[in-house]
């Protein structure tokens, strides 16, 4: 890693000078100086403008915006141009155009609207590469490579189809593997030669009626996007092996498996797209599964808007302040960077109503531009302070990919299966108490970890299970939810009892789950025994899903309210080896989880920096045995921190604070403890 990235928050983003003159260049670098901008991303969707004809490259253009770059001392990531190909390349060898899931060849257009098994598309894309590698990577401006473009498309054309079954052979090694494994003698689907697999699509309607089949060709295309990206960054890493390689993640990140797109990225980059009425906490959320892709390491934000999105249903104005708040969110969660999308507004095209740190007007007297500069310079005062710093985390949520796409490609028990969302729930209690969460992968090692969460880990991995039940033998605090454990890595199900592998640790079996519809409710009514002072004082409601349970040797803490199973255990505890597990059998509501996480920090002795009043957000990044806290009003009332008798530096203003601080909507403090004088 360069000096360069180490020591300073990385502040700027996509730019693409390529759509003016020289003049608004000159303009632009003057005004991303004035507002402390260091760094940019370019030439993302430039393939045409650099390969204009197969092999014919025009390199001088850029050669000019990187001089005038560096003249100006700013930094950039450059930009692999390949999301986006050159329309020759689609017209001259439509094999790179990718077949959508209704079985339609593509036309060229759009963006990520390529195959990404294309091998003429491979081949045109590290050719490129290869060239802005053996053009550009002594450039002193040069500080990292970016990689395409928020990749995610999935292609079922004729291609892919022969390499999915050459896949399937590698991951089964045999036909009657992969027919076991698959249970195709269901609706028989009973495969007599690889070459009769077909991909899942709407033309057999396998797209949402074979889970087996749609959970490999969703590994499948994670797989082949990896290989996809790899294929470019192994020229780039060759030609700077000291430089990072990486994409940015979209927004949508169901689509591919971050955790194993990330075995072949140096760092994480993701585009992070709060929607206006977004609570905090969900994106709090989307940072902490993003430090979690690179097992805790700080990562970079690569796209938030300065200002309005425009492909919202409705695209509010950032408020006075808003921009700020998002941005130090990312770092207070782990990013090393506050890069926008864009630069200066698009003139014409799909964005051009999307905000700008320039926006159309040109000038830079404008509320964006100004509060850009503010965060600019308070920005350059962190400087290194926090870059690389490390969140140290006691809760854990486990968070699998594979998980996610098995429960919503089921059909049943319910359609309003929505694994983002669950999580959200279990997330947001233990982030309202500012217990900091690290998203751990079902491979993740679970020792120094006070509270693990495994909301819906429906499919279950043996050695995860196996993990979890040592984790709990050894003191540490399990809790398990409705959609426990049923299936195997195939999407089969555990024979059995459910909660398959987790029976023995949660000390109970499940017999059957009820669906409630959408409006429909039971709840949960807390046991005599377990009615506590402040939390689990009172009965709560629950909806969703209801499982019947029988507790083998968990102790009941809950049972339901209603329906022909009033009465009958939804939660309980079991003590296992040193630990405990808790298991949740319907969805409560949000203030029976705050009970629950307000019980684990005092059982657990959970740690919190800081007590507080109202929503207000604290973190904590450690870097060389220097704490910075992070603090954010999240409260549009207001509300009060304590930061007890110690004293410390607000890193922002240079005041020293202690003591009760009253806190407006969307203050900020980055707060340092002083050291004492020797
Ligand atoms: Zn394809």
């Amino acid at each position: 890693m360069s000096d360069f990235l180490k020591n300073n928050i990385l502040f700027g983003g996509d730019y693409n000078p390529d759509q003016w003159d020289d003049e608004v260049l000159k303009q632009d670098i003057e005004s991303f100086k004035r507002a402390g901008i260091n760094l940019v991303t370019l030439p993302v969707f430039s393939w045409t403008k650099l390969e204009p004809s197969e092999n014919v490259y025009t390199f001088e253009w850029l050669d000019h915006i990187l001089d005038r770059l560096e003249a100006a001392e700013l930094h950039y990531f450059l930009a692999t141009p390949t999301g986006a190909q050159p329309a020759w390349l689609s017209t001259r060898f439509p094999e790179v155009l990718p077949v959508d899931i209704a079985g339609r060849k593509r036309m060229h257009g759009t963006r990520v609207n390529f195959c990404v098994n294309s091998e003429k598309y491979r081949e045109r894309a590290a050719a490129l590469a290869g060239k802005l590698a053996e053009r550009y990577s002594e450039r002193k401006g040069l500080a990292g490579w970016h990689v395409a473009n928020e990749y995610g498309t999935f292609c079922y054309c004729e291609n892919c189809q022969r390499k999915f079954r050459l896949w399937l052979k590698n991951r089964y090694g045999s036909l009657e593997e992969l027919n076991k494994r698959w249970n195709t003698a269901f609706w028989n689907r009973t495969l007599t030669s690889f070459e009769e697999i077909t991909p899942p699509t709407e033309l057999n309607d396998d797209c949402f009626l074979n889970p087996a089949l749609q959970l490999s060709y969703q590994r499948f295309m994670t797989d082949s996007t990896a290989q996809c990206f790899e294929n470019e960054a192994k020229i780039l890493k060759e030609a700077t092996p000291g430089l990072p390689v990486f994409t940015n993640i979209a927004g949508n990140i169901k689509v591919l498996d971050q955790n194993r797109m990330l075995t072949v990225m140096d760092i994480v980059g993701w585009d992070n797209y709060p929607a206006p009425d977004d609570p905090p906490s969900l994106t709090a959320m989307y940072h902490d599964i993003m430090r979690g892709l690179k097992d805790g390491s700080s990562y970079y934000v690569m796209e938030q808007s300065p200002n309005q999105q425009n492909w919202q249903p409705y695209n509010k104005i950032k408020r006075p302040g808003e921009v700020r708040s998002i941005a130090f969110q990312g770092l207070a969660h782990g990013s090393d960077s506050v890069l926008f999308f864009q630069m200066r507004q698009s003139a014409a095209g799909q964005e051009k109503f999307h905000g700008a740190v320039i926006s159309h007007s040109g000038r830079t007297d404008t509320r964006i531009f100004r509060e850009i500069s503010e965060l600019g310079a308070e920005l350059k005062k962190l400087g290194g302070s926090i870059t690389g710093a490390k969140t140290r985390c006691e809760a854990g949520i486990i968070m699998d990919w594979s998980n996610w796409w098995a429960l919503e490609n089921n059909s049943g028990p319910t359609v309003d299966m929505d694994y983002i969302k669950e999580l959200h729930r279990y997330y947001r209690a233990l982030y309202s108490n500012n217990i900091q969460v690290d998203f751990l992968k079902t491979t993740s090692d679970l020792a120094g970890y006070k509270v693990i969460f495994v909301p819906l880990l429906y499919m279950l991995p043996a050695d995860t299970a196996e993990r979890l039940t040592r984790f709990t033998e050894n003191g540490g605090t399990l809790v398990a939810t409705y959609m426990s454990g049923r299936a195997d890595e195939d999407d089969r199900f555990v024979y059995g009892t459910c909660p398959g592998l987790l029976r023995e640790v949660l000390g109970l079996w499940v017999e059957e789950t009820d669906a409630l519809f959408p409006d429909e409710k039971n709840g949960i009514c807390i046991t005599e025994g377990f009615r506590r002072e402040g939390g689990f004082n009172k009965d709560y409601s629950s909806d969703f899903l209801c499982e019947r349970i029988h507790p083998e040797s968990a102790r009941i803490l809950g049972v339901y309210k209603d329906d022909f199973y009033k009465g009958e255990p939804c939660f309980t505890v079991n003590d296992f080896g040193k630990g405990r597990a808790y298991y949740i059998a319907t969805r409560p509501e949000p203030a029976f989880l705050d009970a629950l996480v307000k019980l684990l920090m005092k059982d657990c002795r959970l740690n919190v920096p800081f007590a507080v009043k109202g929503a207000v957000e604290v973190t904590v990044r450690e870097n060389n045995n220097n704490k910075t806290f992070f603090v954010i009003c999240q409260d549009p009332e207001g509300g009060l921190i304590d930061l007890g008798a110690g004293s410390l530096t607000d890193r922002l203003t240079e005041k020293s604070l202690s003591g009760s601080i009253s806190l407006r909507f969307r203050d900020v403090l980055v707060l340092e403890k002083n050291q004492p004088k020797i």
